[in-house]
């Protein structure tokens, strides 16, 4: 059986992981959310004591990198790392910057790489990340490049910080999330960048449900051409 991959790509805080989630809830595709895999590395980077942003640090862990996927019967996407479920810890601000650093390593990518495919080999899937259109799936039947204005994704953001009682400052959350494009797009490894075959969706003028019908719609549209 051939199955279906959808590949959604795009900066921090675009909205990828709750609107892939609720496209592949519609479609009845496994949601994969790539960046958790690289936020449970950059956690481990941190409690081993080990530089994010250290390659040769960073490459000696990764043998002893223990990192599982899981989705219970709430459909939700758990990480564990070893026995642990990490799901809440990954959001942490520490971990985000930590994952962004151990992301740029080419090891890491490369480790990671099968793993991901694997996913897609055996599920029809929505794989959200920053390089599933470019380098994970190069061959996805739909590749959307979901983006918004870096205000509006730092205003989401803080929403999504607050609501999980980890509230920040609008200026440093912005701050952050320019520094995080900055690195995303400029780093060597597979750089965030939209595939030439990857349709724009924009949210900046989008409130969730909105962006979510334009995703769905786009998808759909797609699926069927
Ligand atoms: O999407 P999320 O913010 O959870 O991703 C965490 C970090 O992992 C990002 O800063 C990005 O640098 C990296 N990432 C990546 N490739 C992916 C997914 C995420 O480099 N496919």
């Amino acid at each position: 059986m051939r199955f279906q991959s959808i590949a959604i790509d795009g900066p921090a805080g675009a909205g990828k992981s709750t609107l892939a989630k609720r496209v592949a809830g519609a479609l009845g595709f496994l949601y994969v959310d790539t960046g958790a895999i690289y936020r449970t590395l950059g956690l481990f980077a941190l409690r081993s004591g080990a530089d994010p942003a250290d390659p040769a640090a960073v490459a000696e862990l990764l043998p002893r990198f223990s990192v599982r996927m899981d989705y219970g019967p709430d459909g939700i996407q758990h990480m564990f790392l070893g026995q642990e479920d990490v799901t809440q810890a990954i959001r942490a601000p520490e971990v985000s910057r930590a994952s962004s650093a151990v992301s740029a390593i080419p090891e890491v990518r490369t480790y990671l790489l099968e793993m991901q495919r694997e996913l897609a080999r055996s599920h029809n899937v929505v794989m959200d990340g920053r390089d599933i259109g470019t380098v994970v799936l190069p061959q996805a039947d739909v590749k959307v490049f979901l983006t918004a204005s870096p205000e509006a994704r730092a205003q989401r953001r803080c929403a999504e910080l607050s609501a999980r009682g980890m509230p920040q400052d609008y200026a440093a959350v912005l701050a952050e999330i320019v520094e995080r494009d900055r690195r995303d797009t400029t780093r060597a490894a597979a750089p965030l960048r939209q595939a030439e075959d990857a349709l724009l969706v924009d949210t900046t003028h989008l409130d969730l449900e909105e962006s979510f019908h334009a995703l769905l719609e786009t998808v759909k549209k797609e699926l069927e051409a």
